[in-house]
């Protein structure tokens, strides 16, 4: 088998309210596909972690430094390429948009081997692991107004109610209002329901570990991105003084920069986003390199159906650690928030809030073969910004 042509789709559209971050407010959803044809009439689909002017920039990576790289070859050799590309881009970016790029790429050779055996992703790399995935919903994003602690609770009790068993909320207002808000929210979940606290890395050490003893006190059980991806120390002096898990590593790329990360003993809870760091062959390396430092893995989840597939497959096919009768769980994450790239790009959608209604909070990997999402090809005319 040959490919014949690799394609980027930026898909975006407007949102009805405008959602935040502690860096950033956003008006538009985007997605980044990536789509890999071959001669025998495969087409796999990958997706690249990145929003907005991102992933326009990473469009160009894909099409006009990537794809006459790859042009001609064996999806099969999925290694072969990797390197190929990796060593290549090398001088260019070890980290950010290269890799990024090449992760929506390798993703879709992934799902044309699946294809072209007739497997689910997940028997791929190494088979079913668990049945079952407990799903966490976030949502509770930063507005500019309102009252945001009632706002937030409303929030959090209506994400419960859906039947979810972990939740995950926003902060960056600075330490005082942020401590109220994870309060509200606390106050409005059952004592049974999980309660994760993401920064995106909006806070000094000091801060972070004021807000830190709050979590603790309050019962969270990680606190996420409280630093800066780069500050090894902060992250490790943190993860020293605090209880709550220290989660993280959604900015970080590849196996070397995973090395680093683990051998600094920087987080309790490893997050790697397998659409960002180099695709699932990259993936795998990394869950590797976690699981001989002993630490857990449960992935970042960010874009569209087709990420949420990928995802889907690589927890169902994650070997426990250390194992047991009970042992730990990795768990989805699942934007609760409205997102057309999840109910209406699919042809045949995943249905994830169904079956955390259904099924106590859990759902399971597609069967159909490769990943198992067949994007709809009128959405994305609809939406493409290309
Ligand atoms: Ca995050």
């Amino acid at each position: 088998m040959r490919i014949t042509a690799v394609k980027s789709h930026v898909l975006q559209y407007d949102l009805d309210e405008e959602l935040g971050y502690s860096q950033q407010y956003y008006a538009r959803r985007s997605a980044h596909l990536v789509e890999v044809s071959t001669d025998e009439g495969i087409t796999g689909w990958g997706e690249c972690f990145g929003p907005g002017n991102v992933a326009l920039a990473n469009k160009a990576i894909v099409e006009r430094v990537i794809a006459p790289l790859i042009d001609g070859a064996d999806p099969f050799d999925r290694e072969r390429l990797w390197h190929r590309v990796y060593n290549l881009l090398r001088d260019h970016g070890q980290k950010g948009m290269p890799i990024q790029a090449l992760s929506g790429v390798d993703i879709a050779l992934w799902d044309i081997v699946g294809q072209a055996t007739g497997q689910p992703l997940y028997k791929l790399v190494g088979g079913r692991c668990r049945d079952r995935i407990p799903v966490y919903g976030y949502g509770m994003m930063l507005r500019r107004e309102g009252d945001l602690p009632r706002r937030f609770a409303e929030e959090a009790a209506a994400i419960e109610a859906q039947g979810f068993g972990a939740v995950k909320m926003k902060v960056g207002l600075g330490p005082r209002d942020d401590i109220r808000l994870v309060e509200a929210v606390r106050g409005a979940l059952t004592d049974s329901t999980r309660l994760m606290v993401d920064a995106n890395h909006c806070y000094t050490t000091s801060d972070a570990l004021e807000v830190g003893r709050a979590l603790d006190r309050l019962g969270v059980y990680w606190f996420e991105e409280p630093v800066a991806p780069e500050d090894r120390a902060g992250y490790r002096y943190l993860r020293n003084r605090l209880d709550v898990n220290i989660a993280g590593g959604e900015a970080e790329f590849t196996r070397w920069g995973w090395r680093d990360l683990l051998q600094a003993g920087c987080v309790d809870i490893a997050q790697p986003e397998v659409c960002g760091l180099g695709g699932i062959t990259e993936y795998l390396k990394v869950l590797a390199l976690a699981h001989t430092h002993f630490v857990p893995v449960t992935n970042h989840v960010w874009g569209s159906a087709i990420a949420v597939a990928v995802n889907l497959h690589l927890l169902t096919a994650m070997p426990d650690l250390p194992g047991g009768l009970h042992p730990w769980s990795p768990m989805l994450e699942f934007d609760t928030n409205p997102s057309r790239f999840q109910d209406e790009l699919p042809t045949e959608p995943l249905r994830i809030l169904d079956q955390v209604k259904a099924n106590g909070g859990t759902v399971a990997a597609p069967e159909r073969p490769g990943i198992g999402v067949e994007p709809d090809r009128d959405f994305i005319a609809k939406y493409s910004v290309n």
